[in-house]
């Protein structure tokens, strides 16, 4: 069984295209009466088709869609703007020698995330006629990049949006980036908040308690329970008053990926008991009435909105407790985790989630007012730390394709005097139908086990076991061409697709720019930005240029399910006078990737940060407004101690040495050395002059 498994494996780069269900100068015994496809009304392939395969309404509303040239669309600023043209903009770009893998941002689309969680609030909190107001901040930790905090500090400022730290360098960039209030009122009613979260010493709450001077309104969230005393000795030494947040370890299991965010185990957060051990330090302290926020985060990407209604229930009762044990609660911190529907099912899938953001905010709003009315104590201030919900729509990776495997030898033709191994793999290629083929698949399977038996005794030559492979591999597709069909597939030919994929090798790295989808099985949505007016009639799985084995990715959204292969167009060659035919790029766009991609990829394999370009809409149409260009070779080598000056001094070196003892001639010295300084500046990806089919 293990050994056959790696036989399929290393079939995958000889096989035949899964396209075309007769074999050419063929004509199969058996075939007419049962081909369904021969039935099938051949149909137009429209962009309806594309929407429905691709999902994008689901994922992509209301920023994405399909225009009637096939090509995938962005309107930045949703309903209220125009729509681009992403294959246009994309061509624009590599004309101005912006190369690909590069990642698109919009602006405008963090723009309208922030009117949306706002607008939310807002409508909510009329609606409840809750009595207080939201003051939501950004989590840094999300999308450090200056670019993307500036423009989320710009958008925020008519909400006073604020911003969330989680560590030291993190509360530089936001004490640095919100503008501080000169004169705070006294309430500082309408001012944005400094969350601080995550381990601090000393110098953290030094720091953030000398910002109160500079006009901010830092709330220092005590994560352990030794936080407490620091703050306490800090704030004397000071004389400055800190206001204090405590996190609480909730007992409402966030479920999926990140459920043990919550619970007696988890990582952050003070437990009941040590949260009354801070609250007698306080009162000890005469500092009680510094104690204003409850902060808890059960999580990111909550799929059900169940989970967000238990932990509301549980929060607000924590809430109310300590109000009653004498703290001055004023806010009411409920952390991150609003979801971001990848798979576009709005389903409680871990890809998807079950509710809307009006959804999340009304019950967020109604379990704190429920919770404070019964009590009768004064209704907080709501503060959420959406990172995902946010940033994630505002990037688009685009990637081409340079090279697929989906090479299509013609059957081999089978004589009578053949070995029988390859007589019988043709019979039965000539009589699959719709009511053998699951046992023409097992037939298929054990021949072949057989020719490779036949090989390895020496009774096949190389040629032979190329003809049974051949053969098999075309018995296998005339299978899956059937399979498709069927409402119901075998469990034992549910592997036959991913089996039959093409190996679409695309110029990027998985570790760089999608580092979920390799690190947690995190499903983004995958699609061609054009050809959408035609049918994708190939399915592949994607392999990027990295040479690791895990640099791939092979489980795409579905409905409510993950699915192995993705429909993707043929590469189409384009003739060249003297010279072999140059394959017409292919684009792919990866989308939702604007949380927590960038700043978790890695340097594997040398692959270094990808060209950025900011978009932002303007009356006119578009303008480009920030480019920053990814890592040049010297840069991404200096990161690992290479100086690019020795390494090129070594070069010439050598080459002198091989001139002088006649192994290398002038000409191949410069070129060579050519080469290797221009490398340098280059950066780390395939240009696309490098596409090659490889059939
Ligand atoms: C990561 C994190 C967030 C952001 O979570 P999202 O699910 O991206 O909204 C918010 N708060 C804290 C404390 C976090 O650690």
């Amino acid at each position: 069984m293990e050994g056959q498994s790696i036989e399929l494996e290393l079939n995958i780069m000889a096989m035949p295209e899964l396209t075309d269900s007769t074999e050419p100068g063929q004509t199969a015994v058996g075939e007419t009466d049962a081909a369904p496809q021969a039935i099938a009304e051949v149909r137009r392939w429209t962009i309806d088709d594309s929407e429905n395969l691709y999902r994008i309404t689901g994922w992509g509303e209301p920023y994405f869609s399909i225009n009637a040239a096939g090509h995938v669309t962005v309107s930045p600023q949703a309903d209220h703007g125009g729509a681009l043209d992403l294959y246009e903009l994309v061509k624009g770009l590599r004309q101005r020698n912006i190369g690909l893998p590069l990642l698109l941002r919009f602006s405008d689309i963090l723009a309208d995330r922030i009117n949306r969680l706002n607008a939310a609030f807002a409508r909510g909190i009329a609606r409840y006629r809750y009595p207080n107001t939201y003051r939501g901040v950004y989590p840094i930790k999300c999308n450090q990049h200056r670019h993307i905090v500036e423009s989320l500090v710009r958008y925020g400022t008519p909400y006073n949006f604020g911003l969330e730290a989680g560590s030291k360098p993190e509360l530089m960039i936001a004490l640095a980036m919100l503008q501080p209030q000169e004169n705070p009122e006294p309430d500082q009613q309408n001012q944005p908040l400094l969350i601080c979260n995550g381990y601090k010493d000393r110098e953290y709450i030094e720091t953030a308690l000398l910002a109160r001077r500079l006009g901010h309104r830092p709330i220092i969230v005590v994560e352990q329970v030794a936080e407490v005393a620091l703050a306490i000795e800090i704030s004397r030494n000071l004389g400055i008053k800190p206001i204090l947040g405590v996190r609480a370890k909730l007992s409402t299991q966030g479920m999926g990926r990140w459920g043990i965010s919550t619970g007696d185990r988890a990582k952050f957060g003070l437990t009941i008991p040590e949260m009354l051990t801070a609250i007698g330090q306080l009162r000890q302290a005469d500092m009680l009435d510094s104690l204003q926020l409850l902060h808890f985060h059960i999580g990111s990407q909550i799929s059900s909105i169940s989970v967000i209604k238990e932990a509301m229930t549980e929060a607000s009762q924590i809430f109310v407790q300590l109000a009653k044990l004498g703290g001055n609660m004023r806010y009411l911190d409920v952390g991150g985790g609003l979801g971001v529907d990848y798979d576009g099912s709005k389903t409680n899938f871990y890809a998807s989630k079950n509710y809307n953001i009006q959804n999340y905010v009304n019950d967020v709003i109604s379990a704190v007012q429920d919770a404070c009315v019964a009590a009768e104590i004064p209704c907080p201030v709501l503060i959420s730390e959406s990172g995902r919900a946010i940033a994630s729509h505002q990037s688009v990776l685009i990637f081409d394709i340079v090279a697929t495997n989906d090479i299509n030898p013609p059957l081999p033709k089978v004589k009578a005097k053949d070995h029988a191994i390859l007589r019988n793999l043709m019979e039965t290629w000539e009589t699959i139908t719709v009511d053998n083929y699951q046992e023409a698949y097992h037939d298929v399977e054990q021949f072949k086990t057989e020719a490779i038996s036949l090989f390895n005794f020496g009774y096949l030559g190389l040629k032979e076991r190329a003809k049974a492979e051949e053969i098999y591999w075309a018995c296998c597709r005339k299978i899956l061409q059937i399979c498709r069909q069927q409402e119901y597939v075998p469990d034992d030919l549910e592997n036959l697709e991913v089996n039959l994929a093409s190996i679409y090798y695309a110029n990027m790295s998985v570790f760089q720019s999608a580092p979920d989808s390799w690190a947690i099985d995190q499903l983004f949505p995958i699609m061609p930005i054009h050809r959408l007016d035609e049918e994708p009639t190939q399915r592949g799985i994607l392999a990027d240029i990295t040479c690791d084995s895990d640099g791939k990715i092979d489980r795409f959204i579905d409905l409510r399910d993950v699915k192995s292969v993705l429909e993707l167009h043929p590469l189409m060659e384009i003739e060249q006078e003297d010279a072999p035919p140059r394959v017409e790029p292919y684009y792919l766009g990866m989308f939702l990737v604007g949380a927590y991609q960038e700043i978790m990829g890695n340097l594997h394999n040398l692959f270094g940060d990808i060209n950025v370009v900011h978009i932002q809409m303007n009356p006119k149409g578009y303008q480009i407004e920030h480019l920053v260009r990814g890592d040049t070779i010297a840069e991404v080598l200096g990161y690992v101690q290479y100086d690019p000056e020795d390494l090129l001094e070594n070069m010439r070196r050598y080459c002198e040495q091989a001139m002088e003892d006649k192994r290398m001639s002038l000409e191949e010295s410069q070129l060579l050395l050519e080469n290797y300084e221009r490398s340098l500046l280059q950066y780390t990806y395939l240009k696309p002059t490098s596409g090659i089919h490889t059939s």
